[in-house]
């Protein structure tokens, strides 16, 4: 009998769909999707941020990154626009009609951000911030629990578990790379996790290839690897001019890069007939 009780395949023969109202039309994520979020690391400024989400919307996606609150390593690294920047996620949310994923770190915002984003992010370094676990698990929204930078599987099915149990079964997990011996990519991505999930839990996930490699050049490769391997669709990290992003430029790709890895990331969910979004 494993420890966590809600997230156990067992309680779910089916996989878990979850349903994203959106500000006009739904996107699920789940079996017979494959859901591309992107976006860049963090919202910069206004005309950027409008400007890339319509880039994005014409390339096809339906969920877009909308980073206002950044964990950042050193406390004099670019921390996000905070709540000054909900409008202009709104605003973004509103023209283009793509859902928004945030990152809250202080269960302080939630109430805050609350009508203007459709999916909250539980970061990496927040996986067993229980208390953070407790308030969005009495939400009605969608959360995506990221794998901690060192958690075992189960303690990140436990940490889910926390959400499930306060009675939030919109659940996504996310797999965005482990702290390993080696120091040459920023993490080490751990495909076998999709495989083991999907053993393990009826929930869905969604791999980082952005977070997980720290390297723009890495991303597609890894991309790709985890959509063959059975992932529910991917996160990635999307800049106008990576060289001049105040955050994560290292990793993020081009417009451009992004349109031909979205391309070809379509013809992998195709041959499993899954639905692109
Ligand atoms: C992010 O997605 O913005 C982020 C900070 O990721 P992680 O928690 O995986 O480091
Ligand atoms: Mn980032």
């Amino acid at each position: 009998m494993p420890s966590y009780k809600l997230a156990a395949r067992k309680y779910n023969a089916q996989d878990t769909v979850i349903e994203i109202p959106g500000p006009h039309n739904p996107v699920s994520i789940g079996a017979g999707y494959c859901t591309v979020i992107a976006g860049p690391c963090a919202v910069e400024n206004h005309s950027d941020y409008i400007e890339i989400a319509q880039t994005l919307k014409s390339i096809g996606i339906h969920i877009l990154r909308a980073g206002l609150y950044k964990p950042r390593t050193s406390p004099y690294s670019f921390k996000g626009l905070g709540g000054e920047g909900l409008k202009i996620v709104e605003e973004a949310r509103q023209v283009t009609g793509l859902a928004v994923l945030t990152e809250v770190l202080d269960v302080r915002d939630i109430e805050d951000l609350y009508p203007h984003i459709d999916i909250f992010q539980i970061g990496s370094r927040n996986m067993q911030n229980f208390s953070l676990l407790e308030e969005l698990g009495r939400t009605d929204k969608p959360v995506l629990l990221k794998r901690g930078l060192a958690a075992t599987i189960e303690e990140w099915l436990l940490a889910a578990e926390y959400l499930l149990d306060r009675g939030n079964h919109k659940i996504i997990l996310c797999e965005r790379g482990i702290r390993t011996f080696e120091p040459y990519a920023r993490n080490t991505v751990d495909i076998g996790a999709v495989p083991i999930i999907k053993h393990l839990s009826h929930l869905p996930i969604l791999v980082d290839p952005s977070h997980a490699t720290g390297r723009a050049e890495m991303v597609g490769p890894v991309a790709k690897a985890a959509v063959a391997a059975g992932a529910d669709g991917l996160l990635v990290e999307v800049h106008q001019h990576p060289e001049a992003a105040l955050s994560d430029g290292r990793q993020s790709l081009t417009p451009e890069q992004f349109r031909r890895l979205y391309a070809q990331i379509g013809k992998l969910a195709e041959l499993e007939q899954r639905i692109l979004q």
